[in-house]
Formats: structure tokens, sequence, C-alpha cells
């Protein structure tokens, strides 16, 4: 397929492949679609079930699953910083847009906001930058959601230990523009206090 997309797609000193510029990106332009071919299944489609084990899917603001065709590079290709330099778009097409200018060659990354229970599926982080948290998702346990209560939507907690936790999260998600992770956090200790 023809594609008029500034990147191509090649081997990442991160990870497998990477998508990387190849030209000068400007903050704000869109750099990729982020699945140019790939399949639409409702929510609870065992199949669409089956593929989050990829970490690649992604839910669409009209309810469906996105599962990227592995065999079409797209932004599903991009490795994960804690210092990206684009976000995944979800509204709409999901594409992946530029947040701060990117030189030619320069690799395209985004924060992946996993976040991850009791540490299972926890991954080390290789983006190399001064910033890296050494992983790449945030981990919360049984215990911090036993001791967290949501109030007016808002985590809540009085046990100091997961307070710190939960701050030293949001302070880091804040620094680099990514406070929707918080919400993830949030309805996944949610999720665990059942
Ligand atoms: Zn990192």
């Amino acid at each position: 397929m023809f594609s008029l997309a500034p990147v191509e797609f090649r081997r990442s000193e991160i990870e497998g492949r990477g998508v990387f510029a190849k030209r000068a990106i400007a903050p704000g332009e869109t750099i990729v679609p982020y699945a140019p071919k790939h399949a639409r299944l409702a929510v609870d489609d065992p199949r669409a079930t089956a593929a989050a084990a990829t970490r690649l899917t992604v839910l669409a603001p009209d309810g469906f699953v996105l599962v990227p065709d592995e065999g079409s590079p797209g932004g599903w290709l991009c490795n994960h910083s804690c210092a990206p330099n684009a976000t995944l778009v979800t509204s709409g097409t999901p594409r992946i847009r530029c947040l701060r200018p990117v030189a030619r060659g320069e690799e395209i990354t985004i924060f992946y906001g996993w976040v991850t229970e009791n540490g299972e599926g926890s991954m080390p982080c290789r983006c190399g930058a001064e910033t890296c948290r050494g992983t790449i998702d945030f981990t919360v346990t049984d215990e911090d959601a036993a001791a967290v209560r949501v109030v007016d939507g808002e985590l809540a907690t009085t046990d100091p230990r997961v307070r710190e936790k939960l701050e030293e999260y949001a302070e880091f998600l804040h620094s680099i523009g990514q406070e929707h992770v918080q919400r993830a956090i949030a309805t996944k200790l949610a999720h665990m206090r059942g």
C-alpha cells in the first residue's frame, strides 16, 4: 500500500523492530496510523480477549477492540520510552501524534501506560532515557488495593506507604504529560478490590 508516513520500520536498540523518522517531525503532526490493517472485534468477542495478550490492541471510541494485523507495519510497532516523543491518540482513527520535535533518524516512542497486578507481566524498560523508571509498567498489589477507597471518583488512602507510591506515580505521569494513566491505575485498583 502506498503511504506518505514520514517513517520507516527497522531494528531498534530498544527492542525488536521500531519506528524511525525519515525527516524532521513537528509537535502536533500525525506521524503514522496505529494499525493500517486491523480487525475490529466486539469487546466480549473471545478473539479480542485472546488478542489482548499481545498488548497491542486498542479500545476505539465506538467501543470496538482494534487488533493490529501484524503483517502490516504501523504505529503499533512504536517502542515504549519513559521520555516519549509521541503519543497514541485513540479518538477517531487511532494514530501516533508527535509530542516534541523529532529529528531525522530518531526513533518514535510512546508511553505504554501499562498497569500490572502484583508485578505479573512486569517488563524491564530499556528506553535509555535519563529518567528511565527501569520498568515499563506501573505495578499495584493486592495490599495496595486493600488500602484504597474511591471517594468522589478519586483514590483515597490513609496508608502512608500506599499514598507515597501513588503520589510518586502521579508525579512522574504529570512530568511527562501522561496523567490519563492514573485513571488506568485507579480502575485497576478498584477492579482488584472487587
Ligand atoms: Zn524507560
